[in-house]
This record gives C-alpha cells, sequence and structure tokens, in this order.
C-alpha cells in the first residue's frame, strides 16, 4: 500500500501513523521529523528549514521535493509507504505522481483526516513528545503516565516550538491557503478517504484500518 495522510496539524497523522505502519509493515515517512533531525543537526538543510518552521511557514517546495524523491528511492519503500505531512501544495502533490509514475508505482489511498480549528488549538496547545523516540502525548487527552517523561523509554517530553498558539494560527492559514486544496485533487482521482477525526484515536483508527482493508 502507498499512503499519504492528509489534514491540518494536529487532526493526528502523527498518531495513526504508528499504528498504519505496524498493521502494514510499511516505513512511515514524515517530512516534518525529517526537517526537525536536520535543525536538531545544524545541518545547511536544518539551517535552511528552521527559517520557516519557526515562523510556522512552509519549507519551499523545491527543499521538500528533493527530500521526498531521495527517501522514495531507498529500498524499504519497495512493498509501501506512508506518507505523513507530504504532499502540502499542489506543487508536491503533481510532483509526487511523476516521481510515483517514474517508479511504476501509483497511490492507493490518500486518508483524510477531519478535525475542527477548535480542537486543533487544543490539540497542538496540549501536544508533547519525546526527545527519544519520537512518542506523541497530550496533557489532557493522552497524558504519559509519569508527568513531562515517556512511558516507553523514560526520557523527558518536550513542546514543539511550532506548537505554540500563535504559531499554531498561523500554521492553521498556510493549511487553509496551500493545503486544503488537495482534498479536491485527490477526490478527483477516487483515492480519498475522509475520516472524521474528532473520536478517540482508538476509534479513528478502526475506521482508517476498515476503509483501507476495503481498498485492498
Ligand atoms: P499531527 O501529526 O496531525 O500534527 P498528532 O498525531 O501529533 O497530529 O496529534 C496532535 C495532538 O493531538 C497530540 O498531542 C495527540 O496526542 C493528540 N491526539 C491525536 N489524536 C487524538 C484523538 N483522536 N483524540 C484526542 N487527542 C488526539
Ligand atoms: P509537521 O511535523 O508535519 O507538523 O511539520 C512541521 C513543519 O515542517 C511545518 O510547519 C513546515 O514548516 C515544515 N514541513 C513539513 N512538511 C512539509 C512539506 N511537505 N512542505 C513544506 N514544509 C513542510
Amino acid at each position: 500500500m502507498n499512503i499519504v495522510l492528509l489534514g491540518p496539524p494536529g487532526a493526528g497523522k502523527g498518531t495513526q501513523a504508528k499504528r498504519i505502519q505496524e498493521m502494514f509493515s510499511i516505513p512511515h515517512i514524515a517530512t516534518g521529523d525529517i526537517l526537525r533531525d536536520a535543525v536538531a543537526k545544524g545541518s545547511d538543510l536544518g539551517q535552511i528549514a528552521n527559517s520557516y518552521m519557526e515562523k510556522g511557514l512552509l519549507v519551499p517546495d523545491e527543499v521538500v521535493i528533493g527530500l521526498i524523491k531521495e527517501r522514495l528511492a531507498e529500498p524499504d519503500t519497495e512493498n509501501g509507504f506512508l506518507l505523513d505531512g507530504f504532499p502540502r501544495t499542489l506543487a508536491q502533490a503533481r510532483a509526487l505522481d511523476k516521481v510515483m509514475e517514474q517508479m511504476g508505482k501509483k497511490l492507493d489511498a490518500v486518508i483524510s483526516i477531519v478535525v475542527s480549528e477548535k480542537e486543533i488549538i487544543r490539540r497542538l496547545t496540549g501536544r508533547r513528545v519525546c526527545k527519544s523516540c519520537g512518542r506523541i502525548y497530550h496533557l489532557i487527552f493522552n497524558p504519559p503516565k509519569r508527568a513531562e517523561f515517556c512511558d516507553m523509554c523514560g526520557e523527558e517530553l518536550y513542546q514543539r516550538e511550532d506548537d505554540k498558539v500563535e504559531t499554531v494560527k498561523k500554521r492553521l492559514v498556510v493549511y487553509n491557503k496551500e493545503t486544503a486544496a488537495l482534498i479536491r485533487y485527490y477526490q478527483a482521482q477516487d483515492i480519498l478517504i475522509e475520516v472524521n477525526g474528532e473520536e478517540s484515536v482508538e476509534d479513528v483508527f478502526k475506521n482508517i484500518k476498515e476503509a483501507l482493508e476495503a481498498r485492498v
């Protein structure tokens, strides 16, 4: 299965991606994670990316498209992949179609997770992420057993710089301006699956799983 997870920031893409990845044994490729790694390493890419990310803006298409082309050429994508956070613009979606065509592959499903803006603000301002393994928590909806520490690896949790309320609002503007149009783009290709993201994590996953199984 070659799958794309679409949805506004905070819709639950990363949370669901972990589960989908296990179900289909396919790599979870999140452009946000790749870019944050580059920022942490202080590489040239990281420095460029950070100047956009800290403002809640999109990193330029050519940078992200280049990253994805390289990543999709790796052998672990042979039997499928799960993209999270890419594509985010029409130019990225068209570039992805072209790369897939060159590789003799096609997208099987685009899962659009639908969540209201009010819920997004609540989710992102309470999000905490493990510094070590990247596991995602929420202070109220999905708290760790020991405050501020990861249940899985015991490392400290942190709040993403771009999860501060002002930056979240900017990211939402960018989503509505640049990314929301992809819903129609994939609807027209007849591969869009819309899922209500405002149910519990387990129920959202159950609905995604059923919809994907119906397509296999
Ligand atoms: P995205 O990858 O789309 O930005 P995340 O998966 O990181 O979103 O989720 C954003 C926040 O919302 C996290 O704090 C996560 O724990 C929480 N969350 C995810 N799914 C749900 C859900 N169904 N109900 C309540 N909170 C959720
Ligand atoms: P995410 O982890 O998906 O919320 O992404 C965090 C930030 O990384 C975004 O706000 C953008 O600045 C940047 N980013 C991630 N994916 C992309 C993409 N496909 N195109 C442009 N910028 C991206």
